[in-house]
């Protein structure tokens, strides 16, 4: 049966082309941006092994079809795994992505109608947290905290928006916010009106594994993640708790709550990256993605470059681009062309809109992944820093392609999967 022998180049040539192209797209560019990162090859086994027939749902020891020995050993070991590597007492690693975790909490905690109190979208959080059009957003009463003018995140404001909103959830991290937050705050804050403090750490979850960041498991009542960012393995989504009193509601809540069946494929993937999260090479990695991050924003703040906060605790940095009259949109581009993917973001009180944006954000966890070290970073900060120069001075078109060259030697020492 042609089904079971035929590869995919002669399936579908089209689909193939795209998948080869894309591979090379990652071999031969610097991957900046902070939401993504080169998994292993192992991780991509997982992934495209067999066990993506298996449908199942429920949890491990009691699923609603047969022929779930197997299944139920890959989501046991994922399970215990989180929670060794995390130290926590409860781990759900069914979440098809981090929003689906986000919802899940939701659900388990709120009502609609019900206040929450988040980060502005635009001091760094996330979508998933209250943004307008997100269901966050439509059916929860949703409050904000930001930063301050020195782009630090402002805690009196935050604990202040607490006591005379009153939510029913606070939840802290982001997506775009550098610094290392103070989770102790949140919690007294939290304790003061009631309420659940969520901290959702997709963007540092690598460095928490690794101890190389403030732990919110003991802290928080929920943690949720990604495994796709810092943490190097496969797309998706999980939850952590110590306290072993949310078991039942957070499991009901993802399945039947927001979820169907379990992409097991990638369950198997996840039990992958946390049993990788757990050798001496990863925490190598991590220290390096913090090293790398930390070179890259002192030499763009060397450069005159505006890094905000003026550097970071976290595998992420967000650049104002305003001093330099240049636009998020206008200099991601650039710098793609350039070889260097980043991604246009809005800095606090951005004036332009989300399509243009006045910054740019950068991540080292997948440049980290694939070998390069502070020297690569700083020569990396100079390469966009001579980019946004090129730019200004309308001379990208000539000086874009040369640094593209550039790139390519530099990555071509530091070759990902077998060709
Ligand atoms: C990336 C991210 C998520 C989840 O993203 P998905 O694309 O849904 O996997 C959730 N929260 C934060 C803070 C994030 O940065």
């Amino acid at each position: 049966m042609n089904h079971f022998t035929k590869r995919l180049a002669d399936v579908d040539p089209d689909i193939y082309a795209a998948l080869e192209a894309e591979t090379d797209r990652q071999r031969e560019g610097v991957e900046l941006i902070a939401s993504e990162n080169l998994v292993s090859l192992a991780t991509l086994e997982a992934l495209g092994s067999a066990m993506v027939n298996k449908t199942v749902e429920g949890y491990p020891g009691g699923r609603y079809y047969g022929g779930a020995q197997n299944a139920d050993r890959v989501e046991s070991l994922a399970i215990e795994r989180a929670m060794r590597l995390f130290g926590a007492s409860y781990a759900n690693v069914q979440p098809h992505s981090g929003s689906q975790a986000n919802l899940a909490v939701f659900l388990a905690f709120l009502n609609p109608g019900d206040t929450v109190l988040s980060m502005n979208l635009s001091a760094g959080g996330h979508l998933s947290h209250g943004a307008g059009p997100n269901i966050s957003g439509k059916w929860f009463d949703i409050a904000n905290y930001g930063v301050n003018g020195d782009g630090y995140l402002d805690y009196d404001d935050m604990a202040e928006t607490a006591r005379s909103r009153r939510p029913r959830m606070i939840i802290a991290g982001g997506s775009a916010y550098p610094r290392a937050i103070d989770f102790d705050r949140f919690r007294a804050a939290a304790d003061e009106v009631g309420a659940v403090l969520l901290v959702d750490m997709a963007h540092w979850a690598g460095l928490v594994a690794a101890g190389l960041h403030p732990d919110p498991v003991p802290v928080a009542d929920v943690v949720t993640a990604t495994t796709y960012k810092n943490l190097r393995g496969v797309r998706g989504g999980f939850i952590l708790s110590h306290r072993t009193d949310l078991v039942r509601k957070l499991n009901s809540a993802v399945f039947p709550g927001v979820q169907g069946s379990v992409i097991l494929n990638a369950v198997a993937a996840k039990a992958v990256a946390f049993h990788e999260a757990m050798t001496p090479e990863f925490d190598t990695y991590a220290q390096g993605v913090l090293d790398n991050a930390r070179a890259l924003a002192a030499t763009l703040v060397e450069r005159d470059v505006t890094v905000l906060t003026g550097g970071t605790d976290t595998p992420l940095l967000l650049v104002d681009l305003r001093p330099l009259d240049l636009t998020g949109v206008v200099a991601s581009d650039v710098l793609e062309s350039a070889g260097l993917t980043a991604n246009k973001n809005g800095v606090p009180d951005d004036p332009e809109s989300p399509r243009v944006t006045s910054g740019l954000r950068f991540g080292s966890s997948a440049g980290t992944a694939r070998g390069l070290g502070v020297d690569e970073f700083t020569q990396i900060g100079h390469w966009i820093a001579d980019v946004l120069e090129a730019t200004r001075a309308g001379r990208a078109d000539s000086v874009a392609p040369r640094i593209h060259d550039d790139v390519r030697a530099m990555v071509s020492r530091f070759p990902i999967y077998p060709t």
